[in-house]
């Protein structure tokens, strides 16, 4: 789960990371008024959206008065920002952040994340003096300038690790001990809230020469999100995907992609092997779904309306392989779904393993019209020609 930038300052605020002074405002007035209210003269009007490269996009402003804070929340709020990490639809902009502006000496760049090369799965501090830039663009084109360091959980975080980076920041003496004991206090984010990613870029050298976090990212492992109450309270449904969301409330697995093949499938390994498939077979498909082994007709029908409320899609691959989940329910789930939705995609059934006569039987009975496919391949290559006719 993402949460906003201004949620996640105010955990690194709790845990004693310094961070600027700042408001939230959902209306030009209200940012104004934050504006005052801090008092500064000089603010920096931001986007509040789950996405970063806002800067780029326009979602960024300075403003040094509060008038200019409220004309400049005019143009952001309400706006959808498209920045390279929303896609070309952007994000419509609900609130902005009104923070006391910084002087800014240096940018730097300071993340944790789960490393998963190596079969490590431990935690990975990470720190560039390329702050303010895309870590993905300095990774590919200047990899020496990020300073690694394993942090794992077995052996706990240590100071000489804090070190290692601020040494290999080329920071000054006063400032290492400072860096070192921001690093200890993310790590104590990181594994307290179980954290995914967190990232604060920049993380700033003032020009009177403090350390403050200027942007701040964090992502949490959806999976022990019972255990944090307080972090699933800053769930924003509205930046979420609604097909997703509906997904998640029906308790099947689907994640909306770029292409037109509907896919249903049961399992995840089964599913990202359709995917692959599809592509092979030249297409591409319009999402990941899996409505895993134990579904019931109602949740088929579910996915079923899921899938098809994405009117990107141009025809519906059916994937089953019936182990727990008989195919007979599966085949029911889809009937009852085309009754309550006017299905008029052309689809391919691809249906094995338990019951899977009763299956093909009962939708040969109904009134739908579909193709059945034997093999794998086969049905991925039908379904491809159906959606690109
Ligand atoms: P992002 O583009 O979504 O990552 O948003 P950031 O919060 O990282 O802001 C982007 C850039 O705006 C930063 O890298 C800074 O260069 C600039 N910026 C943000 N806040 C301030 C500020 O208070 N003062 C100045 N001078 N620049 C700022
Ligand atoms: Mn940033």
């Amino acid at each position: 789960m993402k949460i906003h930038e201004f949620q996640a300052k105010k955990i690194l605020k709790d845990y004693g990371i310094p961070v600027p002074l700042g408001r939230i405002a959902k209306t030009p007035q209200e940012a104004g008024e934050a504006a005052s209210e801090i008092g500064t003269g000089r603010v920096v009007v931001k986007a509040q959206i789950h996405a970063g490269g806002r800067g780029k996009g326009g979602g960024i402003k300075l403003a040094s008065s509060p008038k200019e804070a409220e004309e400049a929340s005019k143009a952001i709020i309400g706006m959808v920002l498209v920045t390279h990490q929303t896609g070309p639809e952007g994000r419509k902009v609900e609130k902005v952040l009104v923070e006391e502006a910084t002087e800014i000496k240096k940018e730097l760049y300071l993340g944790i994340a789960i490393d998963r090369s190596q079969n490590k799965e431990h935690p990975v501090i990470m720190a560039s003096e390329a702050g303010g830039m895309e870590i993905e663009e300095v990774s590919s084109k200047n990899p020496e300038k990020i300073i690694k360091v394993d942090a794992d959980p077995l052996v706990s975080f240590s100071g000489f690790q804090g070190r290692k980076v601020a040494y290999g920041l080329g920071l000054e003496k006063p400032m290492i001990a400072e860096l070192t004991g921001i690093i200890g206090k993310l790590y104590q984010i990181f594994m307290e809230k179980d954290a995914s990613l967190i990232e604060i870029n920049p993380l700033v050298i003032t020009e009177d020469n403090r350390l403050l976090a200027l942007d701040c990212k964090m992502n949490f492992d959806d999976d022990a999100l019972f255990r944090h109450p307080d972090i699933n309270e800053l769930r924003d449904i509205g930046e979420e995907d609604p097909l997703e969301v509906e997904a998640k409330n029906a308790g099947v697995n689907y994640i909306k992609l770029d292409g037109n093949v509907g896919c249903m499938v049961n399992g995840a390994g089964l599913a990202m092997t359709t995917m692959d498939l599809i592509k092979m077979a030249g297409g591409e498909p319009a999402n990941f779904l899996d409505v895993g082994g134990g579904a019931s007709a109602k949740q088929i029908e579910k996915a079923f309306r899921i899938l098809t409320s994405d009117d990107k899609v141009k025809a519906i691959l059916v994937n089953i392989f019936g182990g727990i989940l008989r195919c007979d329910r599966v085949a029911n789930g889809i009937i009852e779904a085309a009754s309550n939705i006017d299905l008029t995609l052309p689809m391919v059934v691809r249906l094995q393993g338990t019951n899977v006569e009763e299956g093909r039987e009962i939708l040969k009975k109904s009134s739908l019209k579909f193709e059945v496919a034997e093999g794998l391949y086969q049905a991925a290559q039908k379904v491809v020609s159906f959606a690109k006719s």
